[in-house]
């Protein structure tokens, strides 16, 4: 299947070319055709799937055969709502690529930041609009934004919105869009209040699926390797300074503890950089610029501020806590094996997230093969552990070499110990 064969007009195909888009992905090839049709959907896919392009392309062929592109005073006929700043942005980049010869123009609203040039470009007019939930409400109330054109509206991430706490926001929203509209809605999983939700919003939607399952088994190995806690940042900075990667990102469980590693591995003698609410939107926009820039192999994230994250060569995922909700496991390693790319997901488990652990396997089904071999193993004593000197941890590392074991019985691929340019993308 190419584009051409979807229909994909010749203004949005110049633009997929010139970004080595070849074929289309799963998503992209079951969703875009119901899309033309100007058909609900209902999608079921996570971040990494390319679930932007496929409902991004839709709605630029349908803006531009309206001819929309051409109008004098452009009103807002696209909404895309998403959670995070950092999703928001990222999806503006991909309206703006992809649409680059339609002349249709597209502008990102998040709150966080001063609203005057945000405002300044909706008064300059633009055909789509991506925005999170707060600051659209915001300039709704102060008469920056009406959505009584909207023809096409996007619900993205919707699992991770009601986490968030936006459903009142997003009821809000639904309630000032005019009745005749297209609507999609996407999640990475589908729960009973999410079902819920997209019935309040979707017509008769066609149903996608792209199971996070695949994504996991398929294109992104993964291990474990058990540790105490107080050890998990002597084994992060030990894999990092052993293992080849390209970019890694690491998830902490909170803001706090993200910055605390970043000054654990800068006294290790790694460059790291954080990202989390925390921090101001310009110093997080720095950090994700050097990171997508590889001038910071290693950026450490809270799940929310990982949101969407996009980078071409991230090689490298490590879970420093596990996440007590399965499915943000699966959010997580998505970030890399990106678009057919494989990719390195590792995980620490200290004893009291060995019930997470558990979770996470019956949730993708699978069982996460661990490494034992390494220099920081967890003991029934770990929590009265001697912590070793950094003479005896450079011993330590020149005699272990972590080794990883893939269980033999979980079927999964045999990988030799620091190969990771196999993960690395084309
Ligand atoms: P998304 O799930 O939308 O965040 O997309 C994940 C990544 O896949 C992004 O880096 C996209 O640029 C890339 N991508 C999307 N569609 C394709 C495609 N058809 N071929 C190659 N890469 C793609």
């Amino acid at each position: 299947m190419t584009f051409e064969e979807l229909e994909i007009i010749n203004p949005i195909l110049k633009a997929l070319t010139a970004e080595g888009y070849t074929h289309p992905t799963p998503i992209q090839e079951k969703s875009i055709p119901s899309l033309l049709q100007r058909k609900d959907l209902l999608g079921c896919a996570q971040t990494g799937t390319g679930k932007t392009a496929a409902f991004a392309i839709p709605i630029l062929q349908h803006l531009y055969n309206d001819n929309y592109h051409n109008a004098r005073y452009k009103k807002i006929k696209a909404l895309v709502v998403t959670p995070t700043r950092e999703l928001a942005i990222q999806i503006e980049e991909s309206f703006t690529k992809y649409g680059k010869y339609t002349g249709i123009k597209n502008t990102v609203i998040f709150g966080g930041v001063k609203q005057g040039a945000q405002t300044q470009a909706l008064k300059k007019g633009v055909d789509v609009l991506i925005a999170t939930p707060g600051r659209l409400l915001d300039l709704i109330n102060q008469g920056f934004i009406s959505l009584k054109n909207v023809e096409y509206f996007v619900l993205d991430e919707a699992d991770r919105m009601l986490d968030m706490g936006f459903i009142h926001d997003i009821k809000k929203i639904i309630e000032r869009l005019p009745k005749q509209r297209q609507s999609l809605f996407f999640s990475a999983t589908m729960p009973l209040d999410i079902v819920k939700l997209s019935q309040k919003i979707l017509g008769n939607p066609e149903k996608v699926t792209v199971k996070p399952e695949q994504t996991t088994a398929e294109k992104v190995e993964q291990v474990v390797y058990f540790v105490g806690k107080r050890n998990k940042p002597k084994l992060l900075s030990h894999i990092l300074k052993t293992e080849e990667y390209e970019s890694a990102l690491v998830f902490s469980r909170t803001k706090y503890g993200a910055d605390k590693i970043v000054r654990f591995l800068k006294k290790a003698g790694i460059h790291a950089e954080a990202i989390h609410g925390n921090k101001s939107q310009g110093a997080r926009q720095r950090a994700l610029t050097n990171f997508k820039s590889g001038n910071t192999k290693v950026l450490v994230a809270t799940d929310i501020a990982a949101r969407g994250i996009d980078v071409k060569e991230l090689s490298l995922v490590i879970n420093f806590d596990l996440p007590n909700i399965s499915e943000t496991y699966v959010h997580r390693i998505g970030r890399t094996g990106r678009a057919g790319a494989s990719g390195l997901a590792i995980s620490f488990c200290d004893t009291d997230e060995k019930p997470y652990l558990r979770d996470i396997q019956k949730l993708i089904n699978q069982r996460i093969p661990v490494v034992s071999d390494h220099p920081f193993p967890i003991d029934k004593n770990d929590e009265t552990q001697k912590i070793p000197t950094q003479q005896q941890e450079q011993r330590q590392h020149q005699r272990h070499r972590p080794k990883r074991k893939p269980a033999a019985q979980n079927g999964q691929k045999k990988r030799s110990n620091n190969n990771f340019n196999r993960h690395k993308r084309r």
